[in-house]
């Protein structure tokens, strides 16, 4: 489990809690940010305005326990609204633009705490969107994972249930399953060969 150093209000920095769908990535969000607020400390928490799951003006996870946070779209905006801010907390990251890359690090260099919550991997195993930039730029990061609902073993993957090819689909456990490497490989043999298949027919 992380033990964050201490946060003298000077020293600035970035950690990242990532990992795949189901994996309990906000409930690690939320427990490092009430543990920020028994020690004193000032917080702020962002989403995406995309992510309404759950609720429209709380980060609620999968356990329901939540923190009421502000709703965004352009990640700029997180600047002005956290000057007496000492945590900073941005929860879904990856929906989030290329912009929040520079104001994490603006945030950090001028001495705040930041913890970014989000997706490493996309539904089709790929780095998502902003977040490997942030995770090069942290200084501390911790990988969170699911249990493969297949096998048992650690899942580090987002399958997608639903045959939708959009890059961002909201959904929860009616969308997505989380895989361990060596399910996902093999769900995604047999995609390759159904569509193969069915480019065969469809040539005929
Ligand atoms: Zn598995």
């Amino acid at each position: 489990m992380f033990s964050e150093p201490h946060y003298d209000g000077l020293h600035g920095w970035i950690e990242v809690i990532t990992g795949s769908m189901f994996s309990g990535k906000t409930e690690e969000l939320l427990r490092r940010l009430r543990r920020a607020e028994l020690a004193h400390l000032s917080i702020r928490l962002f989403k995406p305005l995309i992510d309404t799951r759950y609720s429209m003006e709380s980060v609620v996870s999968h356990d329901n326990t939540r923190l009421p946070c502000v709703r965004i779209v352009n990640p700029e905006s997180i600047l002005a609204d956290t000057q007496n801010v000492d945590v900073v907390a941005i929860d879904e990251a990856q929906f989030f633009s290329e912009a929040l890359v520079n104001v994490c690090t603006a945030l950090a260099d001028a001495g705040k705490r930041v913890i970014v919550s989000g997706l490493d991997m996309d539904y089709r195993g790929l780095p998502f969107g902003v977040m490997p930039h942030i995770i090069a730029r942290a200084e501390f990061v911790t990988k969170v994972h699911a249990i493969c609902v297949q096998c048992g073993s650690l899942a580090n993957y987002s399958h997608r249930i639903s045959s939708d090819n959009n890059l961002i689909l909201i959904g929860e456990k009616d969308r997505y399953e989380p895989l361990c490497r060596k399910c996902f490989c093999q769900v995604c043999q047999q995609q390759e060969h159904s569509t193969s298949t069915q480019n065969i027919f469809s040539k005929q």
